[in-house]
């Protein structure tokens, strides 16, 4: 293996992390290339993330991250029916615009300060439902994602029923997306972590399921309240039948233990004709709505409402 550093100012340090960035790139296949070279474009990326990571407190403080919702809609009745919605950050930054998530999110992850991005958007998320229950009387659960770091913390289950408490919401209103990762990561601590916020009430959805490695064992006595089918398995179904039987397997998975599936990524009306078929119970995807704001989620509260008249 070759590698080659560009930047002759760099100190060692420096340059044992870009060696590092630059084989990270280089494929384990063997008939894949071994050089790397750390070029301009790594470094500009090296650079974007530095300025992201080094914006965050100003970013806390200026509430420059916002949360958006997408909806979610259970299909098991002829009509599709709103029935909760994930709530997704978004960093407005003042130089780069509309940062997606996935730019920043590793990144926090990596250096430890998840926890606070994390803990911001439930705040946010619990104090918007305690408005939207103000103003229509009546509101949606919504799904908040907790990352893997936040199970090794040891106030979560306190910091969520605080929060909850604060918004005089209940913890049945408070779904929390888990990834499968999570779960095989450290499957004693993930099971201990999800009984404890059950028991609180909290309802527990296994997020980007199929991604992870979870065995069939494993998943029998895991405690959760529903999966939520990673987005890779939707994208083909309706071109490809052995993606159809993956999901359709996944399905019958979901019925042996009882949960609900939720699939999300779902954007044409092929997709969700064939998971409706399937037996698929919710929904969440640009075929019905992207991620919107408060406001127009609140309107479709308020539609969804009138319509149950
Ligand atoms: P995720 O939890 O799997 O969230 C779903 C992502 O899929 C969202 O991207 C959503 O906008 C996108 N999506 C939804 N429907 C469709 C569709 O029909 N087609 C396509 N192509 N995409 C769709 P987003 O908002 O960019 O979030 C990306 C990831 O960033 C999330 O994946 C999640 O892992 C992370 N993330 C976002 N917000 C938060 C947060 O508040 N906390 C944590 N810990 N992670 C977050
Ligand atoms: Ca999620
Ligand atoms: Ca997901």
């Amino acid at each position: 293996m070759c590698i080659r550093i560009f930047y002759r100012s760099a100190n060692l340090e420096q340059r044992f992390d870009r060696a590092t960035a630059a084989s990270n790139t280089i494929s384990k296949n063997i008939h894949s290339p071994h050089i790397a070279v750390y070029d301009n474009q790594m470094h500009e990326k090296e650079l974007y993330e530095a300025r992201l990571l080094g914006d965050m407190d100003k970013a806390l403080e200026e509430h420059q991250f916002m949360v958006v919702f997408q909806p979610k809609y259970d299909i098991t009745t002829d009509t599709p029916r709103l029935c909760s919605a994930e709530v997704l950050i978004r960093w407005k930054h003042p130089e780069f615009g509309f940062v997606r998530p996935d730019s920043f999110m590793p990144l926090f992850e990596e250096n430890g300060r998840i926890k606070e991005l994390d803990r911001y958007v439930w705040r946010e998320a619990a104090k918007q439902l305690k408005r939207w229950k103000d103003l229509y009387g009546t509101a949606v659960p919504i799904s908040v994602n907790v990352s893997r770091v936040d199970i090794y913390d040891p106030d979560l289950v306190d910091y969520l029923k605080q929060i909850i408490a604060e918004n005089n919401i209940s913890a049945s209103e408070l779904h929390l997306e888990i990834t499968e990762t999570a779960y095989t990561d450290s499957v004693t601590q993930i099971k201990g972590v999800v009984e404890g916020l059950r028991n609180e009430g909290f309802m527990v959805e296994m997020d980007d399921f199929g991604k992870g490695y979870s065995s069939l064992n494993m998943l029998t006595s895991l405690p959760i309240d529903a999966l939520k089918l990673d987005m890779a398995f939707i994208t083909d179904i309706a071109e490809n039948n052995k993606e159809m039987s993956m999901v359709e397997f996944v399905l019958e998975i979901a019925r042996f233990l009882g949960v609900p599936v939720i699939a999300e990524g779902v954007e044409s009306a092929s997709q969700y004709l064939l998971l409706k078929k399937a037996g698929c119970d919710i929904i969440q995807g640009y075929y019905f709505s992207k991620p919107v704001s408060a406001t127009e989620f609140g309107h479709l509260i308020e539609k969804s409402r009138m319509a149950a008249r």
